[in-house]
């Protein structure tokens, strides 16, 4: 559909991103799923592409594009239907690294943004923990004075990306008072080095997500120097909350991605299955199944580009993201569910694209802030 968002070179910029999409990634993913990794090959492979780095300063490496090539390249990345790639490159660039672009100073993003956006060093994000997902100021993490530096002890849960990651952007408590602190005043975002002495890290098995691989990490006493403290100390709730927004879009576009990606799947299948003497598509049941799954992915795709503009505009959209974030993905759960039903049990095989795009897409309601969460936001935000 034509779009008011998107100048024509975007457009250019999506279908050549299709394009290189199509030839470097979607022939080698029944690999990667099968091996659970992406090669990091991968990341600099995006970055010879200029792909890592769209909405980032070029005196970072970045393209300084405007926000909608981010938004096509989402989309596109969505599109994959696979679910752990596209949350392999997309924590990458628009997650963990949004806060060395938020939040760091230039030394700091000379260290760490510059060459992940050059695809040298994998970016990961370690905010959740084992007793914190939702409630963010849970956080128990703790971030002791030491020198001129911290101490660094506590685990963090499902992190992205977190055995191949080179630095984990972490949120830690920073509490001057007892250890046992909560809330959201004094949590500090630190950027800790995955090599150093007192980090160790587990892989976890999932449901889903096959490609990505999803790590526990442990910090044991990890010393960082101040240097790697992001902003002001106790500031971290803050640039988390930030951050959300853009998170909370990228999910959003990219489960649109999805849920277009499972309707290309079922109007082709649909078009060539024969039953009872004709396709499938030309059961009417069938016809407004899709043409009712087609309104709503629209739907929800305008919302979701309203609250991406409020974003470029440079707009907080609190209650708008959030309302992008729980339509689109509950869309993407709906609408995979729903196609895969029309591929009958073809549709329940392992190993096809359909089946990859229901299990995967079973997260986009939970990860990155849950739907119920999203509701609390916007009651909060609009009642
Ligand atoms: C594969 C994968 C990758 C991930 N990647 C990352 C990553 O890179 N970095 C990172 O930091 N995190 C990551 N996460 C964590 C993810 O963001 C959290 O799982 C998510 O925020 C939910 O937190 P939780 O799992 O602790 O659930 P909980 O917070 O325990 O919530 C459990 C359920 O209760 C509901 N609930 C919670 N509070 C309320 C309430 N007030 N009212 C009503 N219902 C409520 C939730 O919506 C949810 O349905 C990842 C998770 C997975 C599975």
């Amino acid at each position: 559909m034509d779009s008011i968002y998107f100048p024509p070179e975007a457009e250019t910029f999506r279908q050549r991103t299709r394009r290189f999409l199509d030839e470097h990634v979607t022939p080698r993913l029944d690999t990667w799923e099968a091996e659970r990794r992406i090669p990091r090959e991968v990341w600099k492979l995006f970055a010879r592409h200029e792909l890592l780095g769209l909405h980032y300063p070029r005196a970072y490496g970045g393209r300084e594009l405007p926000f909608f090539h981010s938004v096509a390249y989402l989309e596109e990345l969505g599109r994959l239907g696979s679910g752990g790639f596209r949350g392999a490159l997309s924590v990458h660039s628009y997650m963990a690294t949004a806060y060395l672009h938020l939040a760091g100073d230039h030394q700091q993003k000379l260290a760490y943004l510059k060459p992940a956006v050059e695809g040298d060093m994998i970016a990961a994000l370690a905010i959740t923990e084992p007793q914190a997902g939702s409630d963010v100021s849970a956080i128990g993490c703790a971030a002791r004075p030491a020198g001129d530096g911290y101490l660094i002890s506590g685990t963090k849960a499902f992190v992205t990306n977190g055995m191949n990651a080179d630095f984990l952007v972490t949120a830690a408590r920073t509490a001057d008072g007892p250890a046992t602190a909560t809330g959201s005043g004094t949590l500090s975002l630190f950027v800790i080095d995955a090599q150093a002495p007192g980090v160790t890290r587990s892989p976890v098995e999932k449901l889903g997500w096959h490609c990505s691989d999803t790590a526990t990490v442990r910090f044991d006493d990890v010393r960082v120097d101040g240097g790697r403290l992001l902003g002001r100390k106790n500031s971290g709730f803050m640039w988390i909350m930030k951050a959300f927004q853009l998170e909370r879009i990228a999910a959003a576009v990219l489960a649109l991605g999805e849920a277009d990606r499972a309707l290309e799947l079922a109007r082709r299948h649909t078009r060539d299955r024969q039953v009872f003497g004709q396709a499938l598509a030309r059961h009417q049941v069938v016809r407004h199944r899709l043409a009712e799954l087609m309104s709503h992915t629209e739907a929800a795709r305008q919302l979701t580009y309203h609250a991406a503009w409020l974003h470029s505009r440079g707009k907080l959209a609190m209650s708008e993201s959030a309302m992008a974030k729980l339509r689109a993905t509950e869309l993407a759960v709906d609408v995979t569910g729903q196609c895969l039903q029309l591929f009958g049990g073809h549709g329940y095989l392992e190993g096809t694209p359909i089946a990859r795009l229901f299990r995967d897409t079973r997260l986009d309601t939970i990860a990155g802030g849950a739907s119920e969460i999203m509701r609390e936001i916007i009651a909060d935000t609009e009642l």
